[in-house]
């Protein structure tokens, strides 16, 4: 049977289970701090590097800080998103404010806390400049459209509804020159959970190409390019992690083929990657509930889509291990499904695995990003705790999980006690 690794043992579990009952996810802390530093080594000659870690991958204070620890920066992309990056203490150019129908409090915020802001379309900026005023620093999203042959971009970017066109970047950057903007940066991100480090070299020659254009016909130097995120993590076994040396190799040989032998001043390379930071690091622990056969046999967990729904929307794989269960043969085909009305609520559709019993506890494997985070409440499901695992073995709850109250929090029963249901009818 093809396997993932875990930093636990069945016994470790039934320990923290103790204290804290499934489902939970549980974060590696000591992985997630390995895995940002092999980032940062990697990246440690590529120009002027920062990673911006994307919060909505793992939005929790206490990964924040880790992180922060490490030199990263914040990518928001929400108010409470730079809420949260300023509870951690992050602020001015640490923060890339990347959002696209942005409202203009979130511009205000932004502007007030220093960010670099990122706008995704060309109208933004006569709406920033009302609402926020222009920072000294502006950044554009770039969506490159329907590429020429030969370009290995892989998706639909004119599908996409982020970002300018190639034109609209010209225009836009000769309408902030003309208002006296002197700092300027380029992003773009057309792919998500990309495996091949060819992507996001080709992506930084592009930029690189298109920066050196327009730093001609605009006269005006940038300071920084970012490459945004979608650095794609293994899901299945038999899939290889993207290597950081290739991708950072490959930017460096674009960069000093293109931007240093056309002699553009030192350009900064950014990166706001989520998934790849703390995706393979995170688990879903959840404990068999129910065991049903009927036309298919299905194993029914104490967890549900509210706690991962990458599965349920988009047909995503997560590996699945039994706790206990591993050197068993995975002979068994099973649906595993959560306890939403819901028929797409199944981790896992015509699965192998061993022979499964009630109380038998399941990993679901990479829920580090983009996991508790999606989580909803729909059917009145309540989103588990989150845990880690610290690197001396011990375990912090870094968030409680919600209680019915929570649920209840917006709804005024006071006023229901008063609501006349024969008024006007
Ligand atoms: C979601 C997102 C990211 C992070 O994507 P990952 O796949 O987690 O790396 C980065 N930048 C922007 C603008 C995003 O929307």
């Amino acid at each position: 049977m093809v396997s993932k690794d875990l930093p636990f043992t069945k016994e470790k579990i039934l320990e923290i289970m103790k204290k804290y009952p499934t489902p939970f996810h549980i974060y590696d802390e000591k992985a997630i701090m390995e895995n940002a530093r092999k980032m940062k080594a990697a990246f440690g000659k590529v120009p002027g590097f920062k990673e911006f870690f994307a919060i909505k991958a793992l939005p929790n204070p206490f990964i924040l800080k880790l992180l922060k620890k490490e030199g990263f920066g914040m990518d928001c992309s929400s108010l409470p998103e730079l809420i949260l990056a300023e509870k951690v203490g992050l602020i001015g150019e640490d923060i890339m404010f990347s959002s696209n129908d942005t409202p203009f409090e979130e511009f205000i915020r932004a502007r007030e806390i220093g960010a670099y802001i990122n706008l995704d379309d060309i109208s933004h900026v006569d709406y920033l400049e009302k609402y926020a005023g222009l920072p000294k620093v502006i950044c554009f999203r770039y969506n490159p459209g329907p590429l020429k042959g030969g370009n290995i971009l892989i998706g639909k970017p004119e599908e996409a509804k982020y970002g300018l066109t190639r034109d609209q970047l010209f225009e836009g950057y000769r309408i902030l020159r003309d208002r006296g903007i002197m700092r300027f940066g380029m992003h773009t991100m057309v792919a998500s959970n990309e495996l091949d480090s060819d992507y996001f070299i080709e992506t930084a020659r592009i930029l690189f190409e298109l920066i050196v254009e327009i730093s001609k016909e605009l006269d005006i130097t940038f300071e920084f390019v970012n490459l945004g995120g979608g650095i794609g993590i293994p899901y299945l076994p038999n899939q290889d992690p993207v290597s950081f040396e290739t991708i950072a190799g490959g930017v460096n040989e674009s960069y000093a083929s293109i931007i240093t032998a056309k002699g553009l001043p030192p350009l900064k390379v950014f990166l706001e990657c989520g998934r790849v930071i703390t995706g393979p690091y995170g688990y879903l622990i959840s404990q068999v509930r129910h065991i049903k056969h009927t036309y298919k046999d299905y194993v029914g967990m104490d967890s549900c889509m509210a706690n991962l729904m990458r599965p349920g929307i988009y047909g995503a794989y997560h590996h699945i291990t039994v706790l206990g269960k591993e050197k068993e043969d995975a002979i068994h085909k099973y649906d595993v499904t959560g306890s939403l009305c819901e028929n797409n609520d199944k981790f896992a559709v015509d699965r192998l695995l061993p022979e499964i019993k009630i109380g038998d506890i399941l990993v679901i494997h990479d829920t580090g990003a983009h996991g508790h985070s999606m989580g909803f409440n729909y059917n009145g499901k309540l989103r588990s705790a989150e845990l880690l695992l610290r690197g001396d073995g011990s375990v912090v709850q870094i968030r409680r999980p919600e209680i019915i109250d929570d649920y209840f929090a917006t709804l005024d029963f006071e006023a229901l006690k008063d609501f006349n249901v024969d008024v006007g009818l």
